[in-house]
């Protein structure tokens, strides 16, 4: 069965790939690109730990300074973030990389940038590497053992728990068929452009399945920008500029992609005073959907037990329900939402109880409910 899907999708791969490059350039001119920038890990995860250097913080520096370079050189180009402030979308690890993807998936992403920084027990690795997912079973199993080397349980799938007969298998393969060659030339581009600054370019990398890769709908890479315990690299990325030059070199990244898949997208505009107040107004917009570590939530409903967010009763607002954890029996608050104030909840919630009769509007902090 399952040779016969593999040669089944072998082919239709010329015509996938050909609509595909239609799809990609037919796009009207004034309908917006979006790109989404991942700062990997947050929270209670702090990522890769070498001496002062916490991947979860360092990689959120990057990610904002790639959004603030992008709004002002490409302002037609929506960019957003999945978190802006030092929180995880969920306490369970693959969920969180699952809802990361869909984070990028709801908001119509054409490309999904997660932004990294690596770390191995053997210390003489060095460089910079670029992600990409694919499916073939050879380098998946090859690499099963790099994996666990480099990612924690749930930041990757063990190829032996996919059932490749599954129409999520189907449809996760048909959607690599497709993206693959854009998301390797965002790659290629991406270790290029953080070679400039002098990290080893150790090229594309392929076969471990990163869950984030493996359900995003789009083109999708994964940026590690060295090892932090490699004392070149580690030097390197704790130097006075190389949060902005990393940035630098993932933006240019980025505008070389969207610009060669698209056409010129980028502003020639000089940045004045009046299109720098543009860009910040920008950035407010863009804000729209992050996850701040405290403000306002609409509880959809609470429960005594854990119940999956991908659940039926919540299909209306796939990918946008994140658990808070409450007190009391019912201590499972299903959310939605990430508010600065309570009046900006309120205008959500008509439309919400429309769907869920007794939601209501919560205050958080840090991932757990709180008193108004
Ligand atoms: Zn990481």
């Amino acid at each position: 069965m399952r040779n016969l899907i593999i040669h089944i999708l072998l082919l239709v791969i010329p015509f996938v790939t050909t609509n595909v490059a239609v799809a990609q350039n037919s796009a009207s001119a004034e309908s917006k690109r979006v790109v989404v920038i991942d700062p990997g890990h947050g929270g209670p995860r702090p990522g890769k730990v070498h001496r002062d250097l916490v991947e979860k913080d360092y990689v959120l520096a990057v990610s904002k300074e790639v959004r603030k370079q992008l709004n002002s050189r490409m302002p037609e180009l929506d960019v957003y973030l999945t978190r802006s402030c030092d929180s995880a979308y969920h306490a369970d690890r693959n969920k969180d990389n699952r809802l990361r993807a869909e984070f990028a998936n709801k908001k119509g992403a054409d490309l999904y940038v997660g932004i990294h920084a690596n770390a191995l027990e053997n210390t003489s690795y060095k460089g910079c590497e670029v992600w990409v997912l694919t499916l073939n079973d050879n380098l998946m199993r090859q690499n099963k053992l790099v994996g666990s080397m480099y990612a924690d349980e749930g930041d990757f799938i063990d190829p032996d728990d996919i059932d490749r007969n599954s129409q999520g298998f189907i449809m996760a393969l048909s959607r690599q068929l497709e993206n693959e060659p854009f998301s390797r030339f965002a790659a290629e581009e991406c270790c290029k452009e953080m070679a400039k600054y002098g990290l080893k370019n150790l090229g594309v990398k392929v076969g471990t399945v990163f869950t984030v890769l493996y359900y995003s709908e789009c083109p999708s890479i994964i940026v590690e920008m060295g090892y932090v315990t490699n004392k070149d690299d580690y030097a390197y990325l704790t130097s006075k500029n190389a949060k902005k030059e990393m940035a630098t070199a993932i933006t240019n990244a980025i505008v070389t992609y969207f610009t060669t898949l698209y056409g010129a997208v980028e502003s020639s505009q000089e940045v004045t005073e009046e299109s720098a107040e543009e860009a910040k107004s920008e950035e407010v917009k863009s804000a729209e959907g992050e996850i701040l570590a405290e403000g306002y939530a609409i509880q959809l409903i609470s429960s005594a037990t854990e119940v999956d967010t991908s659940d039926y009763q919540f299909k209306e607002y796939k990918g946008r329900v994140r658990l808070i954890m409450g007190e009391g029996k019912y201590k499972y608050k299903y959310c939605y939402g990430s508010y600065k104030s309570t009046e900006d909840a309120a205008e959500d919630l008509g439309a919400v109880r429309k769907v869920f009769k007794d939601a209501y509007v919560v205050r958080y902090k840090d991932g757990a409910i709180v008193a108004k």
